[in-house]
């Protein structure tokens, strides 16, 4: 690991005039501090904001809407008892991921920006990393990329985003709360992830010394039928090959409303928005399920290692769709 500069900040207006060019924001650090250790991210200062965790570390459910601090660990949140109760598809995302330990120190903000699983992203032995070293080409595209994306990726990086909790959030509407010295600013959490394009390297839309400091989940009627089924390699410990963040609300037999969101598979946490469309008016049965998984999927582009992939998720969706119908809330 390199030498960096640590500075701990006590409040808001100390971690934003500590951070600058080439610094990061430290929280829980699982992601942070492993991707130091093997060399993948090189920052020169980190700003520990721990401290801030008595203002961002709390989780309000108010009328109308359900506030999580950035700083809230995974665990707080996941047993949180409403949000266990009216909100499972987001305790379930968060349960299933990571062990026990890590859960304990993530926190929410960190556990949305935590970075590809790419192999070639994480071992600096490879040269050819368009998201690590812009320009330097993917191995991917040739190499081993079963886990990687098959929906939103791009010719220079296939790369899957590997989070559960970004891909329940997405699946809810959720909204994201970002402040910096320059003032604080809401935008939809769909629009914090980018698509990879030309420009791997860039992620997300946080701008220069921007920090997450709240997610807001509306209280909607389908928040309460949700879940989050993965599909992995092993049982636990192990990232998604597939996932499916599903919410429903159903009355009188058909679908009113349908929230969907899709992990694992894709370039960003990924909405299915025609499968929701498709699903509205409906009968929940599993035609219905199976035709609206067949919608989700039918932009797929798997890879030369990834052709079971597009099965999978339309089975993975399919199955979490008839579930939540059969919900007893
Ligand atoms: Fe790098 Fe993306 Fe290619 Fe992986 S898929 S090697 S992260 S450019």
């Amino acid at each position: 690991m390199r030498p960096f500069a640590f500075v701990k900040a006590d409040t808001r207006a100390e971690a934003f005039r500590a951070i600058g060019a080439g610094s990061s924001y430290l929280a829980g650090g699982t992601t942070l501090v492993d991707l130091m250790k093997l060399d993948v991210m090189r920052p020169d200062r980190l700003v520990d904001i721990n401290a801030l965790s008595r203002d961002l570390g709390q989780i309000h459910a108010e009328p109308g809407w359900l506030r999580l601090g950035a700083l809230a660990r995974m665990s707080q949140t996941e047993n949180h008892p409403v949000v266990a109760r009216d909100y499972p598809v987001l305790a379930q995302s968060l349960s299933l991921a990571a062990s026990a330990p890590l859960r304990n120190m993530a926190s929410l903000g960190g556990n949305v920006l935590q970075r590809t699983r790419c192999v070639y992203f994480r071992d600096t032995s490879w040269d050819a990393c368009n998201k690590r070293d812009p320009g330097s080409g993917c191995a991917a595209l040739t190499g081993g990329n079963r886990k990687l994306a098959i929906l939103g990726g791009s010719h220079a990086c296939i790369a899957n985003y590997p989070g559960d909790f970004a891909v329940a959030l997405t699946a809810l509407g959720a909204s994201v709360t970002l402040e910096s010295a320059a003032g604080r600013r809401r935008i939809p959490f769909e629009a914090l992830h980018r698509l990879p394009g030309d420009a791997p390297h860039v992620e997300t839309n946080l701008a220069p010394g921007e920090m997450i400091v709240e997610f807001a989940i509306p209280a909607a009627p389908w928040t309460r039928r949700s879940l989050y089924l993965k599909v992995r390699d092993r049982q636990s410990y192990e990232f998604a090959l597939v996932s499916a963040a599903v919410a429903l609300d159903i009355e009188d037999g058909a679908v009113r409303d349908a929230r969907i969101g899709l992990g694992g598979i894709a370039a960003k946490p990924w909405r299915a928005r025609e499968a929701e469309a498709f699903l509205k008016g409906k009968p929940l049965d599993e035609a219905h399920a199976r035709a609206a998984a067949e919608a989700a999927l039918a932009q797929a582009v798997p890879q030369s290692e990834s052709g079971f992939k597009p099965e999978l998720a339309r089975a993975t969706l399919a199955r979490a769709l008839t579930a939540c119908a059969a919900m007893e809330i």
